[in-house]
């Protein structure tokens, strides 16, 4: 029979790379939380409309990425592409609107996209993210960034780069989108097929392509930032006011774009110089036409997600925490009982013990202690067993001491 292997753009993750991912999750919970930020956990797959109006018709992701299948009831399902359109799904249909305070929410948890796969970009990936509702500040955005850029920095992240935008708004983006379809059907012969067919569509996406034909005619088109409304003029001149209070360096970048009509003023995507092709950590905004588009009240809402997999790439040098064993061994399989005793005492005090349940001689447990890189082995034979006593070895010094098993926990409290 052939071997089965892990679909393409899969991984397995084991230690002792699980420990990044241990250590990461625990941070997120913990960082979050001070900012009052409450966990939510939404479904793997939802149906397929819900993306195609949260993330919308006319992008890659639901054109092209997206798995689709059809249940057996033929509903059309969609394993998450992204988290946010479930999270507002999950607010509207719960009535969070009402029943929370503050609004705000992070998540943890694995998406699907249909990509090529490569370094750092997989087909199943796992993202966390957050969103934060009913807060049109701009202090809100810079808090948001603050704590994108800040965590990052937390968890051993050195080189980064916070590029920002504002992308308007639906009073001011229709009239500059016109200049924008003016300006790319001047250029129309110089765009590949794809940006092409964006020019009636959504021509801002353009800015995205990475062809360097695109890239190069984009460079000359106008530009969102000149054409802002007053009112995205100064909520994005307060944005970056806060963000110097905050002390978070930025690069305005006036060609970052969110491409779709509910994003509004801003938007920022954060990258790392350690990184290769796919260098961009996190990306967000705010969106406050998307909840009234999903269904819900006219509210407003910022967030972003960030690629996990991409930041345990960076943690590459975090050592991974070794937990320090200790190897209960018997000298002889009738103290088994005592030894599996003795490990479920030291368990209940919070140790990690491992116990050979083979009957094998004691050399044979000591290698296995070895192999194990246990700190302690923990001997009973006959003489400890009668005396209630149990004989500690330290496998780095090689040392042996009898101990009492009434002062066991003491003593491993001054010595483990
Ligand atoms: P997006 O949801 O497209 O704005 O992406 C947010 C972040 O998720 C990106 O900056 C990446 O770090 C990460 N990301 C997006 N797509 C993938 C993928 N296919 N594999 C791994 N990480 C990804």
């Amino acid at each position: 029979m052939s071997e089965i292997k892990a679909p393409k753009g899969t991984r397995d993750i084991f230690a002792p790379e699980v420990h990044k991912w241990q250590y990461l999750e625990a941070a997120i919970h913990a960082y979050y939380r001070k900012f009052l930020y409450q966990e939510i956990r939404t479904p793997i797959f939802e149906h397929s409309e819900l993306f195609s109006r949260g993330i919308g018709s006319e992008t890659e992701v639901v054109q092209k990425e997206m798995y689709t299948f059809r249940d057996k009831a033929d509903r059309s399902l969609t394993l998450r592409p992204e988290n946010t359109a479930s999270v507002v799904r999950a607010a509207i249909e719960n009535n969070l609107f009402e029943i929370m305070a503050p609004l705000r929410f992070y998540y943890i948890g694995p998406m699907f996209r249909y990509d090529k796969p490569q370094k750092g970009r997989y087909r199943q990936f796992q993202q966390f993210g957050i969103e934060v509702f009913a807060d049109d500040s701009p202090q809100v955005d810079a808090e948001v960034i603050f704590a994108a850029v800040d965590f990052l920095k937390k968890v051993g992240i050195v080189q980064l780069q916070l590029d920002l935008n504002s992308v308007g708004c639906p009073q001011c983006r229709p009239a500059y989108l016109q200049l924008l379809r003016q300006a790319a059907h001047a250029e129309e012969k110089r765009l590949c097929p794809d940006c092409q067919r964006k020019i009636a569509g959504n021509p801002l996406r353009i800015f995205d392509c990475k062809q360097p034909g695109c890239a190069d005619a984009s460079r000359a088109f106008p530009l969102i930032g000149d054409h802002l409304c007053g009112e995205c003029r100064d909520h994005f001149a307060a944005v970056r006011e806060a963000l110097s209070w905050m002390n978070v360096p930025f690069h305005l970048e006036p060609r970052l774009v969110r491409g779709l009509d509910y994003y509004t003023k801003t938007a920022f995507e954060v990258t790392s110089g350690q990184l290769g092709a796919q260098n961009a950590l996190l990306g967000g905004g705010r969106y406050n036409s998307l909840i009234r588009e999903l269904g819900g009240p006219d509210m407003a809402g910022i967030g972003f997600a960030a690629g996990m997999e991409r930041i345990i790439l960076h943690l590459e040098r975090l050592a991974a925490p070794q937990p320090r064993i200790l190897f209960v061994a018997y000298q002889d399989p009738q103290w088994l009982a005592h030894a599996v005793q003795l490990a479920q005492a030291l368990r209940e005090e919070g140790y990690p013990v491992a116990v050979d349940y083979q009957g094998r001689n004691l050399k044979k447990q000591f290698k296995k202690a070895d192999r194990l890189a246990a700190a302690f082995t923990l001997v009973l034979a006959e003489d400890e067993v009668r005396s209630g006593t149990v004989s500690v070895k330290d496998m780095a010094s090689q040392e042996q001491s009898k101990i009492p098993l009434k002062d066991l926990n003491a003593w491993l409290k001054k010595n483990y």
